[in-house]
């Protein structure tokens, strides 16, 4: 089974449940997926590997760190989009690799559309970016690709999951820790999760 990481930060909690109201529009939605993707980062990070880095201050010499992985993101289009800028702005030397998979409405099977990965793995650590881990189907077929294509350590980001994605996710992928806001109740009979928030890319940009 994979790790599951449940934020159980007070900020995380208070912001997800503003997230989630029906009244929230979409500017203000895409602030609140901003700042708990921020969150998120901090504890999907918790365990980089550091290197030394010797610098100079005002006053003296000093060995001090720097990050010592090349970090990928791979936000599943389109959901995943709000959460790239945040993680840039806090890693801005990450690589950004989109990839575009939608449901098939009929069958809830992942079809892709978009995949620019480079021929060539140019990161240590790659975080998979979707707001919403439902069924998993996109979750489990973005960690295929990454796998087929050479990555050696990845990670999933989400703000919301369902127990049949986390199941799903971590039976198919059980070396991919899951890092979350919430993890809800079910999922329905169109593959939403409820409660939820209703569909996390027509929340963001205005759509639907
Ligand atoms: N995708 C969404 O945007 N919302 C859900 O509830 C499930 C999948």
């Amino acid at each position: 089974m994979s790790e599951v990481h449940v934020s159980p930060h007070p900020l995380v909690q208070h912001k997800l449940t503003l997230l989630r109201r029906t009244i929230t529009e979409p500017k203000k939605f895409r602030e609140l997926v901003r700042e708990l993707t921020q969150f998120l980062l901090y504890e999907a990070t918790l365990d980089l590997p550091l290197q030394d880095r010797p610098i100079e201050t005002p006053l003296a010499p000093l060995v001090g760190k720097q990050i010592g992985v090349q970090i990928g993101l791979v936000p599943i289009l389109r959901a995943g989009l709000g959460m790239v800028d945040p993680i840039i702005d806090l890693i801005p030397t990450a690589h950004v690799w989109h990839l575009g998979l939608y449901r098939d409405h009929a069958t809830l099977e992942p079809v892709t559309y978009y995949n620019k990965l480079p021929p060539e793995v140019e990161v240590d650590l790659c975080l998979v970016l979707d707001p919403m881990l439902a069924t998993g189907g996109s979750a489990i077929a973005a960690v295929d690709i990454l796998k087929r294509w050479g990555a050696q350590q990845i990670k999933f980001l989400g703000l919301i999951a369902a127990p049949e994605g986390v199941a799903a996710l971590s039976s198919a992928h059980p070396d991919v820790p899951i890092y979350l806001a919430a993890l809800d109740d079910h999922l329905n009979h169109k593959g939403y999760i409820v409660p939820g928030l209703g569909d996390a890319g027509d929340r963001q940009f205005g759509t639907g």
